[in-house]
């Protein structure tokens, strides 16, 4: 069985990007809906019985993949971001990587930002690496992950399902992302470009 991750802030440390009732409804409520609901696959299907969460997001398909790569997608967001001030910068090999692959950390972030605004409907916005530690924007729709059929792997990512922004901003998904930007946990970014590993986020679920 799954356990809501414990968020690594206070649900009001990231106000006035996101405010508490925002925090409430996405966490309480959305995350923790997909916990409930693959649970329920758990008690019914021993298949599932003894695996990571991310070995259910690789070989599942159908209502189970959707809220186990939900889980997965939602504990990376909140894992990946920090009250402002607090996440450090890129620095190091990930910003010689991010200038090599899009110029500059400005421009990383206006195509990140575009990305997220142009994802059509409900889905994510990613900054992903491969194994040589190229670069890439990935945009999943519903709750596609990158790294399915041996895809990149994830550093960055930011929720751009109307239920992660709409309390706050209603319908102003750019507003939105430019804040993100400014609460970005990079020092989780830069683990992730230096292991260029899927993130084990089981250990923190269990
Ligand atoms: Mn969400």
């Amino acid at each position: 069985m799954f356990k809501l991750p414990q968020l690594p802030y206070a649900k009001t440390a990231l106000a006035p990007f996101l405010n508490e009732e925002q925090m409430t409804f996405h966490y309480d409520k959305h995350h923790k809906a997909y916990i409930d609901n693959l649970n329920k696959f758990m008690e019914t299907d021993a298949s599932l019985k003894g695996k990571s969460l991310e070995e259910i997001v690789l070989s599942s398909s159908g209502g189970i993949f959707n809220n186990a790569a939900q889980i997965w997608n939602h504990t990376f967001y909140w894992f990946n971001m920090a009250p402002q001030g607090q996440g450090g910068q890129p620095t190091g090999p990930l910003m010689d990587a991010i200038k090599r692959d899009f110029g500059s950390l400005d421009e990383l972030k206006a195509k990140f930002v575009d990305g997220g605004v142009k994802t059509f409907g409900s889905g994510w916005i990613w900054l992903c690496t491969d194994a040589s530690g190229k670069l890439s924007l990935v945009s999943t729709s519903n709750a596609a992950v990158p790294f399915t059929n041996n895809g990149p792997t994830p550093l960055l990512v930011a929720d751009v399902w109307e239920h992660a922004y709409y309390v706050d901003y209603r319908n102003l998904r750019l507003k939105y992302l430019e804040t993100f930007w400014n609460h970005i946990n990079w020092n989780f970014v830069s683990e992730n470009f230096a292991t260029k590993k899927v993130r084990d986020l089981t250990k923190s679920m269990v």
